[in-house]
């Protein structure tokens, strides 16, 4: 199998498909360093009809592709196949169409988060996902990855702020999913796409919802000897039926990386800072406010401040938001997890990392969206000797979130870093009814292989050059799906090399 090259190049243009070694490999890897692969081939394509043909020449040569948006992926779901073409989308950069009165905008895949909320600033309106990367990440990053942010606590995560898609198929068409009104008619496809991390196609149009600016916003953080009294000022704030925009929460450790910085100047010697954010109208927003103070007071806050001055509001902003780039100073390496738990398992959790960063000797600093009890702990190590033990730490976080009744990913997605923690959260039925979805998109597995499931099951996805028989269990029951043909094959089991290619095999029970 080669790629078709010229026939790439002559979709996109000789300057937007890259063969260089050398150049391709600053598309090695996305946010998470650690794992890197040099695709064979990169292209830029200008628009949805070129990454249509681009998909398409892939799809009839058998290569995989992967989408890429700017990079600032943090669980490996832009890392490229070595075997394989990476789409990079940020050359689809334009905002299309701006519809103040129904509050919608349609964006090409390549415009940054940010650049969203400052185009349509002069409304009275944003684009409400913020994930802290939003000067840089990409929409199509953030559908790729149902993004979150600070403030998706009360505005939502992009899920609930995309009503529309463009799409191409990982056969090549360019299709339509959801009409733009965000209410689906038949199956809630764009829902489905959402969040599938780059596996069931290329978005190259997003429809996305615009948000009304609140007429106040007041800014309180709140200083405290340690995480616990945090934990419990965020349960106080919910239990009184207060939704606050964003609860945020710092550790001791992440406080000194942001103050190193930064200088964000908050209080000497906290354990932990609590940000909470309110916003709304002027009235709600301050009785909410008062209420919000005296909760953190009883917690046992040691220093509270308020502001609701655009320029203070940001310094207060500013340790929160640059702490995984400021973590850098203290630790040149260092893997960002990104697990979930109830609210009032916080406590317990952090206990658990204190534990075991104790036992260990590994550093953690914990900053965290408390108000929807998700949990960014930075795993610091400082070099190869001592990965293997910050990636044991880390895994036993996710552990602890998973005893807690949590989740292995809050934001960052699954991506080829957390496939092997699916078979821990969920079973063989939950994992072959998601690949069944995939494969109604993608029957070939060409899409983003090697991403979001664990190893290959069976041969619903096949990663690098190996085709060889794959043992299976003995007495193992086959469905196999091929679009929409189905076999039945009862014991003993089809060899690998025996199935048809690319088919996927889902083992569900008979109907
Ligand atoms: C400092 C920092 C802070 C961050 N903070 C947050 C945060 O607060 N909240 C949060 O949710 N995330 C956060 N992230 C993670 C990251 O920024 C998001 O996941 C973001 O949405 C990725 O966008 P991207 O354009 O960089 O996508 P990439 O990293 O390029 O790709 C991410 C995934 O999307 C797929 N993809 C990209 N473009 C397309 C497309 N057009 N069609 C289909 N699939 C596509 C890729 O295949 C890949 O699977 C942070 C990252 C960093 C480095």
């Amino acid at each position: 199998m080669s790629i078709p090259v010229q026939r790439i190049r002559e979709i996109c243009g000789d300057g937007n498909v890259i063969t260089d070694p050398l150049e391709l490999r600053t598309y090695e890897c996305d946010g998470l360093t650690s794992h890197r692969s040099v695709p064979a081939l990169v292209v830029l394509p200008g628009t949805a009809s070129e990454t249509a043909a681009v998909v398409r020449t892939c799809h009839d040569a058998g290569i995989p592709f992967v989408a890429r948006g700017s990079g600032t992926g943090l669980s490996g779901g832009a890392l490229p196949h070595e075997s394989g073409v990476l789409i990079v989308m940020s050359r689809m950069r334009r905002i299309l169409e701006i519809d103040p009165v129904s509050r919608r905008a349609v964006v090409e895949p390549g415009v940054t988060n940010l650049s969203v909320s400052k185009a349509v600033e002069r409304y009275g309106l944003f684009y409400a996902p913020d994930p802290s990367s939003q000067v840089v990440c990409s929409v199509g990053g953030n559908v790729a990855e149902n993004s979150g942010g600070a403030h998706c606590l009360k505005h939502g995560f992009t899920v609930h702020h995309v009503t529309g898609l463009e799409i191409v198929t990982p056969s090549g068409e360019l299709t339509w999913l959801g009409d733009g009104t965000g209410i689906p008619s038949g199956y809630d496809l764009t829902g489905a796409f959402t969040g599938s991390e780059g596996t069931l196609g290329i978005v190259t149009k997003i429809v996305v919802k615009l948000t009304v600016s609140p007429e106040a916003v007041h800014t309180l953080l709140a200083a405290y000897a340690t995480t616990a009294e945090g934990g419990r000022a965020v349960s106080d704030i919910i239990g009184a039926g207060i939704l606050p925009a964003a609860i945020e929460m710092m550790d001791a450790l992440a406080i000194e990386a942001a103050e190193a910085a930064v200088q964000c100047g908050y209080p000497e010697g906290a354990g932990a800072v609590l940000i909470v954010e309110l916003d709304g109208p002027s009235a709600e927003v301050e009785t909410e406010l008062a209420m919000v103070r005296d909760i953190c007071q009883r917690a046992g806050a040691t220093e509270i401040r308020a502001a609701d001055d655009p320029a203070q509001r940001a310094k207060i902003w500013a340790g929160r938001k640059s702490a995984f780039a400021a973590v850098g100073r203290i630790s040149p390496r260092f893997i960002v997890q990104d697990g979930v738990v109830p609210r009032t398992s916080l406590p317990s959790v952090l206990a658990r990392i204190a534990e075991l960063s104790n036992q260990t000797g590994i550093r953690v600093a914990n900053v965290f969206h408390a108000g929807d009890g998700n949990l960014h702990p930075l795993v610091l190590y400082h070099g190869d000797e001592d990965v293997a033990a910050a990636e044991e730490v880390s895994g036993a976080i996710l552990d602890a979130c998973l005893e807690q009744g949590g989740s292995i990913t809050g934001e960052h997605g699954v991506g080829v870093d957390k496939s092997r923690y699916m078979p821990k959260m969920f079973d063989a039925d939950d994992l072959d009814t998601m690949q069944l979805v995939r494969c109604a998109f993608d029957p070939a597995s060409l899409c983003n292989p090697g991403k979001v499931f664990p190893t290959p099951r069976l041969c619903g996805e096949v990663p690098g050059t190996h085709r060889g028989p794959r043992p299976l269990p003995a007495g193992t029951e086959l469905f196999l799906w091929r679009r929409n043909v189905r076999w039945y094959h009862p014991s003993p089991p089809l060899q690998a090399q025996q199935r048809p290619r690319n088919c996927c095999a889902p083992r569900l029970p008979l109907a």
